[in-house]
């Protein structure tokens, strides 16, 4: 579903993306973790060509991100074709990124009618079914201001479906929540996770990675130290960098 071949990216001289390679299986969640700085946010983003790679090869369900194939040349498309590409991914960041000005059933809709131009009645239908999902189906009309953070979170959440993407990435959805609301988001992907949804979770909660990822993957300083199973990575890491990451967050 996800294959990252070679990946390199840098920011005038700092050098964020030092050759990643990653393939995510149809149905998987793939979990990302590392201190910061590795260049975990620098991965999604590359992922969904929010950033260019300079290097290297992004393909997400067959087609590479930002170029079309023709024979054995890319081609780069443009800005409203990669537009068109992005919306079969959806992405759904720390700080929710809610339209402050809509409802939480318009903050749903707006996506597919702008963007797939569904017919609006379709959309809002589509879009009480995904509040409903999580949790939500009694605050449709609240606007983001009037709802705690882990239900913003899982309006960013079902907004993000309405877009029916074939993978979700998630950038530490839970990390600026407090946290007796961290559950609550957590079991919504636990949730995706169950129905089959492909997913790369960047996050720190290292007993949901355990408990959801089929891969865990661990990062420092731009490139992937040691991926696997939750059981290796989390539970007999082999890099001392692993081991020293996992005492400090466990
Ligand atoms: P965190 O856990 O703090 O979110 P991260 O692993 O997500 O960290 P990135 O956000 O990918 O790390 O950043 C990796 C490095 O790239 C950092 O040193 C950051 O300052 C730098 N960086 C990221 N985006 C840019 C940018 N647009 N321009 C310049 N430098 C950037
Ligand atoms: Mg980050």
């Amino acid at each position: 579903m996800v294959d990252i071949r070679s990946v390199h990216k840098s920011f005038g001289p700092l050098d964020v993306l030092k050759g990643i390679d990653l393939t995510v299986r149809a149905g998987e969640v793939t979990v990302v973790l590392g201190p910061s700085g590795s260049g975990k946010s620098t991965l999604l983003r590359t992922i969904n060509h929010l950033e260019k790679a300079d290097r290297g090869e992004v393909s997400v369900d067959g087609s590479p991100m930002g170029y079309r194939r023709a024979g054995d040349k890319l081609y780069e498309l443009p800005e409203r074709a990669v537009l068109r590409q992005r919306t079969r991914i959806g992405f759904v960041f720390q700080n929710f990124h809610l339209f402050p000005h809509l409802t939480a059933l318009d903050n749903v809709v707006e996506a597919p009618v702008s963007a797939l131009r569904r017919p609006r009645k379709e959309a809002v239908a589509a879009a009480r079914r995904l509040l409903e999902r999580v949790g939500l189906g009694d605050k449709a009309d609240a606007y983001p201001r009037q709802l705690s953070g882990g239900q913003q979170q899982r309006v960013a959440i079902a907004r993000a479906l309405a877009l029916e993407p074939k993978l979700l990435l998630f950038d530490e959805p839970t990390s600026a929540l407090d946290p007796e609301l961290v559950g609550e988001v957590l079991d919504v992907i636990r949730d995706l996770a169950e129905r089959g949804t492909t997913m790369i979770v960047v996050t720190h909660e290292i007993a949901f990675a355990r408990e959801v990822a089929d891969t865990v993957v661990f990062m420092a300083d731009g490139r992937i130290v040691e991926q696997g199973p939750p059981g290796e990575v989390l539970g007999a890491p082999r890099e001392e960098r692993t081991r020293a990451f996992l005492a400090k967050v466990l």
